[in-house]
């Protein structure tokens, strides 16, 4: 339901408090457009606004895996147009200016704000974005699908494509959540050999429809154990929120090999000096992706037919959504509806 002034939104007002409410449309300033939403995706991270994780003003409309058309155009935007289909992701937008935009890198943009946190997100069924953070839609996707592609799907597409692994490397995924479900796909299709690494048998006939080659089952023995077992992997993807799990698999890795950590853990990470020295092992961390390669994610998913497995919400029911989501219960990937 909506008016010509006034639309709805869900914003998080307390910790751990969302609220439906009516908020009034207003013109994107310049440099910015305004899209009206018509998916936005239920992400984990969402946390950091719900919860309060980061310093958030509140009240703050969470959601940074946002669809929709453009319908308004704010001064100086070039290059998109009333209309046209696009995307939102964590990543609010790049300034263009700041050193790290200068030299190419922007992700790491200075000046970068957050969806979702420090500006209004994708829990509503308008959003103001700037135009350097937009990603274009192919039509092969409808909004719904699109969604989890914007940052799940560009989180572990981006890693992955950035890894020193090459066709036949093994890589090992850790996770078979809402990052994991996606980025055993992708490995499997980038021509790696893929292990899929979760807590219980029960995760195994999934992991192998998904497309890996292996499971392993890090409650029934060593995972490291395990994939030192298959050569040794060249690159960990790790989407589990738990540091110990880093740990456990760190000494999977074979020489050069790489622990890619994309899921955010609270906790510390432990790895051993003589574990990163013997063998020259890497740990890294990796922040989502830039728009260009947010494109690249939606163009690969439609090569491959790599999707998300979606359970779909209204918007007015986007606290039952998150709370499904916290609690694991999601398959896998939330994604709100706006009618
Ligand atoms: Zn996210
Ligand atoms: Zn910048």
């Amino acid at each position: 339901m909506e008016s010509a002034s006034t639309y709805q939104a869900v914003e998080a007002v307390a910790p751990g408090r969302l609220e439906l409410v009516r908020k009034p449309v207003r013109d994107p300033a310049p440099g910015e457009v305004r899209i009206r939403v018509e998916a936005c995706g239920v992400c984990h991270s969402d946390a950091a606004t719900v919860e309060g994780a980061f310093p958030i003003d509140w009240p703050r409309v969470p959601g940074h895996e946002a669809v929709g058309r453009i319908d308004a155009l704010g001064a100086h935007v070039q290059g998109w147009a009333v209309g046209q289909r696009v995307g939102v992701g964590f990543l609010g937008g790049f300034c263009g200016y700041c050193v790290f935009c200068r030299g190419g890198d922007l992700v790491n943009c200075r000046n970068q704000e957050f969806t979702g946190i420090h500006r209004d997100g994708g829990y509503a069924e308008r959003l103001i974005a700037r135009a350097s953070g937009l990603m274009s839609i192919p039509d092969e996707f409808s909004s719904v699908n699109a969604a989890p592609l914007l940052c799940a799907g560009l989180t572990t597409f981006s890693a992955l494509r950035k890894a020193p692994a090459k066709p036949g490397d093994l890589v090992a995924v850790l996770g078979i959540g809402g990052l994991g479900h996606l980025g055993v796909q992708y490995a499997r299709h980038m021509g790696f050999e893929v292990a899929a690494i979760a807590r219980g048998a029960d995760k195994a006939e999934l992991a192998k429809k998904l497309g890996a080659h292996h499971y392993i089952d890090s409650a029934a023995g060593k995972p490291a154990e395990a994939l030192q077992a298959l050569g040794g992997a060249k690159v960990i993807l790790v989407t589990a929120p738990s540091g110990k799990t880093v740990t456990e698999t760190f000494k999977g890795l074979r020489p050069g090999g790489v622990s890619v950590i994309v899921g955010v853990s609270p906790d510390p990470i432990e790895v051993s000096g003589t574990d990163l020295i013997f063998g020259s092992r890497k740990l890294e961390g990796a922040l989502t992706g830039d728009p260009e390669t947010g494109e690249e994610t939606l163009r690969f998913s439609a090569l491959s037919g790599v999707s998300a497995m979606i359970e779909t919400m209204p918007l007015a029911k986007a606290a039952d959504a998150y709370a499904k989501m916290m609690a694991g219960k999601a398959r896998f990937r939330m994604v709100l509806t706006m009618d």
